[in-house]
């Protein structure tokens, strides 16, 4: 996996490396190397904000330490972007309540479905009894996808015919409260930040699983695509506002990825990175472990 996420990286890798090759042909470190180190992290989807903090990290090591080779400077821009990325890093609870509730939201094709069966293999590897609410209550075949994928894995799949998002995932959570359920995955219909009536919905679906249990959901997380570039931290904002998020997941890191969008999150909105997708398996999840990431970025 850590191959094919060095694959995925490639894109922002290779401009990244670029910045490395600019280090060890520059003569001296001076205002044009800053220069086009800045212009290196633009288009790598570090953004604005996260590119003006690395770049003074960087002045100031160069400072206290009297850098002088601009050689040195790749290992103080790796250090500095594993500081950027670390806050991201957060374990979940080692004994969390029962049942478990985790509620999923993403813009369509982000990789949700996918997800859930990633992490019901995930959970059930660790001995834990999982129950989905098929959530996703726009597209019939969402839901059919669910419970076809459900009864050949050998997993309970709450599902209605009608009733909307909230009363199939109250549902759920009752029925998992009922038999004693470790983690209720929940999925939920894709949708965009600017469909207003969509975050409204979904906002609903919080207050009405709360009804079944005060403290649930526990964990509310945006599946984003790591392909949403620049974009995703507005994606994260507007999710963040409207739910409260506890955590995203990153699909598609193996992919042609953005991977340097998680500075501008980890500058912007740090929400924690529960996991990262780097394949469409279901053994293709990983925890997001900054160092590991910024090695694959650079290699
Ligand atoms: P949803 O609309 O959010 O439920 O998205 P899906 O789970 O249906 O995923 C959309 C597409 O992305 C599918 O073709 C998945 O196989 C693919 N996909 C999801 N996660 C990953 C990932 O981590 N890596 C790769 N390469 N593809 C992924």
């Amino acid at each position: 996996w850590r191959t094919r996420l060095k694959a995925g990286l490639a894109r922002t890798g290779d401009r990244l490396k670029e910045a490395a090759n600019v280090f060890r042909a520059a003569p001296k470190i001076d205002e044009a190397l800053y220069e086009s180190l800045e212009g290196t992290l633009l288009a790598s989807d570090v953004g604005t904000a996260a590119t003006q903090r690395l770049i003074d990290e960087l002045r100031r090591a160069v400072k206290s330490k009297r850098l002088e080779e601009a050689s040195a400077l790749e290992g103080e821009l790796r250090s500095a972007l594993t500081r950027l990325l670390t806050p991201l890093e957060k374990p979940l609870p080692d004994s969390p309540p029962r049942p478990w509730v985790i509620l999923l939201a993403g813009v369509n094709g982000a990789g949700k479905t996918t997800t859930i069966a990633k992490l019901t293999r995930l959970f059930q590897s660790q001995g834990k009894s999982v129950l989905l609410a098929a959530g996703d209550t726009f597209r019939a075949a969402a839901r059919e996808q669910l419970m076809a994928w459900g009864e050949r894995h050998g997993v309970t799949v709450v599902a209605q015919d009608k009733g909307d998002s909230a009363a199939v995932i109250f549902d759920a959570v009752q029925s998992a409260k009922a038999k004693g359920i470790d983690v209720v995955l929940a999925d939920t219909a894709g949708r965009l930040p600017t469909q207003m009536h969509l975050m409204e919905e979904i906002r609903k679906v919080k207050r009405v699983i709360a009804k079944a249990d005060p403290s649930a959901p526990h964990e509310t997380w945006l599946v984003l695509d790591a392909n949403t570039g620049q974009n995703a931290v507005q994606q994260v904002k507007a999710f963040d506002e409207a739910l409260q998020l506890t955590g995203l997941i990153v699909t598609k890191l193996d992919g042609t990825a953005k991977g340097g969008a998680l500075a501008a999150i980890a500058t912007e909105r740090p929400i924690p990175v529960r996991f990262i997708g780097v394949g469409e398996k279901a053994d293709d999840l990983r925890p997001f472990v900054a160092a590991e990431f910024v090695e694959a970025l650079f290699s």
